[in-house]
């Protein structure tokens, strides 16, 4: 298992923007823009997740609307597998399956192509790792690792560039979980 060294973690913490009370009063807003635009950073997180899931014989890479779509993109190209979109409602054009989760305020739905994890295996059973830039709840994830398992494929981990561990977020899943930055 590929571990990041400690030089490395401070290159990709140093690389991402806090922007305080975005988008409301009271958040610290991860800003992940300023990691995509330093090449130093971005490469040194895709080499590591590289490194860490080419051992885990995965069939596709989920990512989450929108962000983790950057990430998760750019890893199944390096793993040679399949990406899967996972959208907000409405977004994607053939027959999907959607699963609503809670917001502090009301709630959201997200969808995924109910054939989304066939495509090059023709069975079910896919091995699927999802993807996104941050976990807060964790209530997002938790929707997308369902409507995997609900289109017949398995959510083998979900992965996260970072996580606000102090919201407990990943005592959600009943799968592994990996950050690759924590903030306690
Ligand atoms: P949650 O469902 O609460 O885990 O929220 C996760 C989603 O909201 C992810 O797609 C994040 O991109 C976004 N998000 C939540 N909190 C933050 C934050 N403090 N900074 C950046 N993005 C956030």
């Amino acid at each position: 298992m590929h571990t990041l060294s400690t030089e490395d973690k401070n290159i990709l913490l140093q690389s991402i923007r806090n922007i305080p009370d975005f988008p409301k009063e009271g958040i610290i807003f991860k800003d992940i823009s300023t990691l995509l635009s330093n090449s130093q950073a971005f490469q040194t997180l895709m080499n590591h997740l590289e490194k860490r899931y080419a051992s885990y014989n995965l069939d596709y890479i989920a990512g989450i609307d929108a962000r983790g779509f950057i990430f998760g993109a750019v890893l199944a190209d390096r793993l040679g597998i399949g990406f899967v979109p996972i959208r907000k409602k409405g977004k994607l054009p053939f027959s999907t399956v959607s699963e609503k989760y809670a917001l502090e305020y009301g709630e959201d739905e997200i969808e995924v192509h109910i054939d989304a994890f066939e495509y090059e295996r023709k069975t079910k059973g896919a091995k699927v790792l999802l993807i996104d830039d941050l976990i807060a709840t964790g209530g997002t994830a938790k929707a997308a690792s369902h409507l995997i398992e609900k289109v017949g494929a398995e959510c083998v981990e979900v992965c996260f560039i970072m996580e606000l561990a102090f919201l407990h977020g990943r005592d959600a899943f009943d799968m592994p979980v990996y950050s690759v930055l924590v903030e306690d």
